[in-house]
């Protein structure tokens, strides 16, 4: 007995977690695994990893909390895809893994879609469909597509061909007409497509067979879930407009909640849609990865703390890895700008940490010059998120409050979801 839990999962780039959390959003239990490497032909056999992870994590939930999951979701990598033959449910093609390229199809898709369209590159979900469709040999007269997320979800609950907004996004569904649009349906693999509904919806019982094996509920719901980044960004909790989340990893990505759709392809800037509001975003190539080079995380403890963050540093930098920026600048050509060195590392860090929170702040300032939402407060996330001298440059310099987010889990994300449909398979 006790009150009902929520269980989401997260099945990212590298492994997979999964958050209990109660309505209250307090975690009872948490995990995580690494996707066991199954081959076959040579080549890593990924359907039968998630699968044999996903029952993993089914069995590390606690057996005490199992019986009082009312509800799951899963997110998964955005534009991670398989063919699924809805007859048998079995694979008709391999899954294609989110930065996989199918660039053979990208003419023939570039050619239906209109232009700049988020499935005009060679990683979409479309091309991947496309690609598929042109070069297999398999049966397509039952075929489904589904994503990574739609496939484990179906697994728990049986039913083929549901997906959702967040991860159809990518093989062209259009959120703002709540369809497909009508260059996709007239192709001949639109029947392919999945239904979508909004992320954490309900979408049947558990399958029996599971549910007895386990100890889960008889009213357990599975509901749909969301793309990784997407989950993550719910996992704080950044509910209202004009909220957002920087995540400060390797890279500067920044998505802020709007009521206004914003899409400009030259910056890479798109939206997602988030019931009745829009999750836009934008990803910089400056970020953590540039301090890695220059310190260890030990010496960037040590130095931020002699940092006085209230005073501006008179350097000006364009911390880069690599040559190029897409956001909130682009140039393919742009050089790193990291010099001069001051003699002082103190210094020449603190040049670094306020460069950074410039494009930061520049980044925000670009989503309001394209029509978004203004931001107001920001939560942030990622390594850079450790470090409460560089959160106060970034409060000075964005001229906003900033705080380190309470969660940030993709797999708290999902159990958000998981929530949310409960709510609304319960009323
Ligand atoms: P990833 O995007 O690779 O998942 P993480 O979110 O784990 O990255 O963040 C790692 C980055 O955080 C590293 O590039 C590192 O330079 C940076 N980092 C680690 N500690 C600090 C710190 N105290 N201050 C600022 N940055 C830090």
């Amino acid at each position: 007995s006790g009150k009902w839990l929520y269980l989401g999962m997260d099945f990212g780039t590298s492994g997979a977690r999964y958050a209990v959390i109660d309505k209250e959003g307090n975690i009872n239990a948490e995990g995580k695994r690494e996707y066991p490497l199954f081959m076959s032909d040579e080549s890593v056999d990924w359907l039968s990893s998630w699968r044999s992870t996903l029952f993993s994590l089914l069995e590390d939930v606690p057996v005490g909390l199992r019986s009082r999951i009312a509800s799951i979701s899963i997110d998964g990598t955005s534009a991670t895809t398989m063919i699924i033959n809805s007859k048998t449910g079995k694979p008709l093609s391999k899954a294609f893994l989110y930065n996989e390229s199918c660039g053979d199809a990208l003419p023939m898709v570039k050619s239906i879609a209109p232009e700049n369209h988020t499935v005009c590159s060679g990683s979409s979900t479309l091309c991947k469909l496309v690609y598929w469709w042109n070069s297999s040999d398999a049966n397509k007269e039952s075929a489904v597509l589904m994503h990574q997320a739609d496939w484990l979800l179906w697994l728990l609950h049986g039913k083929l061909g549901v997906s959702d907004y967040n991860n159809a996004l990518k093989v062209g569904y259009d959120p703002e007409i709540d369809s497909y649009p009508a260059w996709l349906t007239v192709q001949p693999y639109y029947f392919a497509l999945p239904s979508i509904q909004a992320p954490g919806t309900p979408i049947e019982f558990m399958k029996e067979e599971i549910r007895k094996n386990f100890g889960f509920p008889d009213n357990c719901v599975i509901c749909t879930g969301t793309t990784d980044s997407i989950a993550a960004f719910l996992a704080a909790r950044a509910t209202q407009p004009g909220k957002a989340v920087t995540s400060l990893g390797s890279t500067l990505a920044i998505k802020l909640l709007s009521t206004k759709r914003i899409e400009d392809s030259r910056f890479g800037v798109y939206s997602h849609r988030l019931d009745d509001k829009w999750l836009v975003g934008g990803a910089s190539n400056t970020g953590g990865a540039v301090l890695k080079q220059i310190f260890t995380d030990e010496q960037l403890e040590k130095l931020s703390e002699r940092i006085n963050p209230m005073e501006p540093s008179p350097l000006d930098y364009y911390p880069l890895q690599s040559v190029g920026e897409r956001f909130p600048m682009a140039d393919p050509n742009m050089e790193p700008r990291l010099h001069p060195r001051p003699e002082n590392d103190v210094e020449y860090l603190h040049g670094i940490l306020e460069s950074i929170a410039r494009i930061e702040a520049k980044g925000y300032q670009l989503l309001k010059d394209l029509g978004s939402t203004p931001v107001e407060e920001v939560f942030t996330a990622g390594g850079g998120s450790k470090n409460p001298n560089w959160i106060k440059i970034r409060e000075r310099v964005l001229g906003l409050p900033v705080h380190k987010a309470l969660q940030t889990e993709a797999a708290y994300g999902a159990a958000l979801l998981a929530l949310k449909g409960s709510a609304a398979s319960s009323s």
